[in-house]
């Protein structure tokens, strides 16, 4: 049977550790080429990319700061260069550079807003382009392009001492919606994916230790953390024609958090 992203070719930024990598595997196993970006991890990189060939999956690795244009045209060049045309971006790049707000330094604002924001508008806007010189090709989608920008439940719930991370999610959120709205009759697909806390290395000391990790499940309503393979199977839904009716869209991936869990055991 044919896979659900067979022929199809997939840029993911960030796809050197974490949700990133979980996204590129899964995305490869749903039969999409994948392009693993990094910024600073190629042995990483290529870790992944070894993971998707011996899966049976292919792709290629490629050094691209999401932050730096001249970085992000390179990086698309490089992608039409060997596979003609992009179908999918996954918008994963990001970090966290955290402080009291009143201590915020301007260096630590602008270098999350630059990836985390900036980052994001810039491999829209290549994504976007191309989506629009080829159009639908119906032998692989019904869409003409898919974006899935991974946001997070920080585009919702406030984040005392992660002001930068909560404002730039927040940001991803209407960037996300007015791209959506503004390709949705050229048949573009543009969804977020709103991760709860997801096991990777941003969040380490959220669950390395039994204490820190007990402290976590009281924000999480199915109590247990996210693995990555949560995130890449909404990816691969959000990416394939299995929602082709859905533009626009957070999805949460969260266990719940979003449900005000504090409210469980208040009478
Ligand atoms: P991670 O630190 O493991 O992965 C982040 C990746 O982004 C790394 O591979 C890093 O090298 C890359 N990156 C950083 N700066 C870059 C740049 N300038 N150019 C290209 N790549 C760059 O963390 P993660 O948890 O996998 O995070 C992935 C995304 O998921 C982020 O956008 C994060 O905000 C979001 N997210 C994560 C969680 C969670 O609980 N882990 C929750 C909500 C949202």
């Amino acid at each position: 049977t044919k896979k659900k992203l067979s022929g199809q070719v997939a840029i993911v930024t960030g796809a050197s550790s974490g949700i990133g990598a979980g996204v590129a595997k899964a995305l490869a196993q749903a039969g999409a080429a994948v392009v693993v970006n990094y910024s600073s991890s190629p042995d990483k990189a290529e870790a992944v990319l070894t993971d998707i060939k011996s899966n049976g999956g292919e792709g290629f690795t490629i050094r691209a700061d999401v932050s730096k244009e001249q970085d992000v045209l390179n990086m698309f060049a490089e992608t039409f260069k060997r596979y003609k045309t992009v179908d999918i971006l996954i918008n994963n790049a990001g970090l966290q550079k955290d402080s009291k707000f009143h201590e915020m330094t301007l260096e630590e604002w602008n270098r999350v807003m630059d990836i985390n924001l900036t980052g994001q508008f810039l491999c829209a806007r290549e994504a976007i382009k191309e989506f629009l010189r080829r159009g639908i090709d119906e032998t692989k989608s019904l869409s003409a392009g898919k974006i899935i920008c991974m946001s997070s439940v920080h585009e919702v719930i406030p984040w005392a001492g992660h002001a930068n991370y909560s404002a730039s999610k927040g940001g991803v959120m209407m960037l996300m919606k007015s791209i959506a709205q503004e390709y949705a009759p050229q048949k573009i697909r543009v969804n977020s994916i709103g991760p709860g806390a997801i096991r990777t290395p941003i969040n380490h000391a959220a669950w390395q230790t039994p204490a820190a990790y007990n402290n976590l499940l009281k924000l999480i309503p199915s109590k247990r953390i996210g693995e990555v393979e949560d995130i890449g199977r909404a990816a691969v839904w959000l990416a394939s024609d299995d929602s082709e009716y859905v533009n626009g869209i957070t999805l949460f991936v969260d266990g719940g958090m979003l449900l005000y869990p504090g409210f469980e055991d208040n009478g």
